[in-house]
C-alpha cells in the first residue's frame, strides 16, 4: 500500500471514529433531555393534582393521596438535586473516590496489605500523610468494632468513617430577619472570593432579600471592574472607591449604605495578599474592628474561601487565616474541576469548622449548600 494510500486510510478511520464519538454524544443528550422532561411533566402533574387538592381540602377520601404526592414531590427534587450535583463531581467520582473501590474488591480477607495499598491512595490524593493515618487508624478501629471480616464491606466503613469527619453544624449562613447581616469573605488571590461572592448574592436576592457588597479589594484594578459585573447579575448594589483605596473605608461605607437602604444582608469582598502574615493579620483586625464598631457583639460571617484543586497548600492557607482571624466557616471552590477533593476532610476535620458552600462551577449557579450526606452520596455512589 502506498503512502498517500495509508494516509488516506487513517484519515478515514480517524473520521469514523469521530462520527462514532459525536453520535454516542448526541445519544447521550438526547437521553438527558429525555429524562428531564420527563422529570419536568411529573413534576407539573404533581403540582396540577396538588392544586386540584388544594380546592377539595376537606374531602376525606382525598386525603391519602394527597400524603403520598407531598412525600413524593420532595424525593423529585431531591434526586434532581443529586444528578446534577453528582454531574458536576463527576471527577472527584472517577478519580480518588473511584480509585478506593477498587482496593476493596477482588481481595479474599481484610489485612495490612489492603491497609498499606489504601494509605498509598491517599497520600497520592489531597488528604496528606497526617490526616491519611488518622483516617486508617479510625477505620481499623470501626471495622473491628463491627466485626467486618470481608474487604468489600470495607469500604461503606471507610464512607461512614469519611462522612464522620465533616462537621454537620452551622453549614447553612446566619442569616437572622430584622437586622443587617454582615459576610465577610476572605482567602488569598485567585480562590473564587469574589465569584462565590457573586453566586451567594445572587441566591440571597432570589430569596427575596436586599443585598450591598463592598469592594474592598481595592488592590488590583480589574477587581472591582469584575465584582460590579457579578452584582449587576446578581441584582445586588455595589459600594466601591477607586483603585488603590483604603479597604477600611471601603468596608465604613458599605456598612452604612447598607443601614441606609436597610439592606438584609452586606456582603464584603477582600484583597488576600498572603505574603505577609503580620499585615494580613492587620488589615483583617482593622475591617473586623470596623465592622464590630458598628454592629457591636452581633454575630458576623467571616467565611474563608479555598480552592479545591490546589491540595495540601488550601490546608496550608485554612491553617494561617484561622490563626489571624476568626472565622465562622469555609467556601470550597472548583471542586467540578478535581479528581481529589480531599481538602474538605482535612480542613473540616482539623479546624472543627463547617463547610458552607461548595463551588461547582463559574456560572452564577453553580454553589451549593454544603450538607454532608448529599456531598458523600454524590461522590461514591
Ligand atoms: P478571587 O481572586 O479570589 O476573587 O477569585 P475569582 O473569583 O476572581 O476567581 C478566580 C477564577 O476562578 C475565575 O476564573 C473564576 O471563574 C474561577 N472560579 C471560581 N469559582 C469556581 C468554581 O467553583 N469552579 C470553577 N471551575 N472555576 C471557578
Ligand atoms: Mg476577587
Amino acid at each position: 500500500m502506498g503512502f498517500f494510500d495509508k494516509l488516506f486510510g487513517r484519515k478515514k478511520e480517524q473520521k469514523v471514529e469521530e462520527q462514532k464519538k459525536e453520535e454516542q454524544k448526541l445519544e447521550q443528550d438526547e437521553l438527558k433531555e429525555e429524562v428531564e422532561s420527563i422529570e419536568q411533566i411529573v413534576l407539573e402533574e404533581v403540582e396540577n393534582i396538588e392544586q386540584k387538592l388544594e380546592q377539595d381540602e376537606f374531602k376525606e377520601d382525598k386525603q391519602e393521596e394527597k400524603e403520598i404526592i407531598y412525600t413524593e414531590k420532595p424525593k423529585m427534587e431531591k434526586r434532581r438535586f443529586f444528578t446534577s450535583l453528582k454531574d458536576k463531581l463527576f471527577k472527584s467520582r472517577e478519580g480518588l473516590f473511584g480509585t478506593l473501590k477498587n482496593i476493596f474488591t477482588g481481595k479474599s480477607i481484610v489485612d495490612g496489605e489492603m491497609y498499606e495499598e489504601l494509605e498509598d491512595t491517599l497520600v497520592q490524593s489531597d488528604i496528606g500523610i497526617e490526616m491519611t493515618l488518622k483516617i486508617v487508624k479510625d477505620l481499623k478501629v470501626e471495622v473491628k468494632a463491627r466485626g467486618v471480616k470481608k474487604p468489600e464491606d470495607v469500604y461503606p466503613v471507610l464512607k461512614d468513617v469519611l462522612e464522620g469527619y465533616l462537621i454537620n453544624e452551622n453549614t447553612k449562613l446566619d442569616i437572622q430577619p430584622g437586622r443587617m447581616n454582615i459576610i465577610l469573605v476572605v482567602g488569598v488571590n485567585g480562590v473564587g472570593k469574589t465569584t462565590t461572592i457573586g453566586k451567594i448574592a445572587s441566591a440571597l436576592v432570589k430569596d427575596g432579600k436586599k443585598v450591598v457588597i463592598g469592594a474592598a479589594d481595592t488592590f488590583r484594578a480589574a477587581a472591582v471592574e469584575q465584582l460590579e459585573e457579578w452584582a449587576k447579575r446578581a441584582g445586588a448594589e455595589i459600594v466601591k472607591h477607586p483603585d488603590g483605596a483604603d479597604p477600611g473605608a471601603v468596608v465604613f461605607d458599605t456598612l452604612k449604605a447598607g443601614e441606609d437602604k436597610n439592606a438584609d444582608v452586606v456582603i464584603i469582598d477582600t484583597a488576600g495578599r498572603l505574603h505577609n502574615k503580620n499585615n494580613l493579620m492587620k488589615e483583617l483586625e482593622k475591617i473586623n474592628n470596623i465592622i464590630k464598631r458598628k454592629i457591636g457583639d452581633q454575630p458576623y460571617e467571616s467565611i474563608l474561601v479555598l480552592d479545591g484543586t490546589t491540595g495540601q497548600n488550601g490546608l496550608v492557607q485554612a491553617r494561617v487565616f484561622n490563626e489571624v482571624t476568626e472565622l465562622t466557616g469555609f467556601v470550597v471552590t472548583k471542586l467540578d474541576g478535581t479528581a481529589k477533593g480531599g481538602i474538605l476532610f482535612s480542613i473540616s476535620e482539623e479546624l472543627k469548622k463547617p463547610i458552607k458552600y461548595i463551588g461547582v462551577g463559574e456560572g452564577i449557579e453553580d454553589l451549593r449548600e454544603f450538607n454532608s450526606k448529599e456531598y458523600i452520596q454524590a461522590i461514591f455512589d
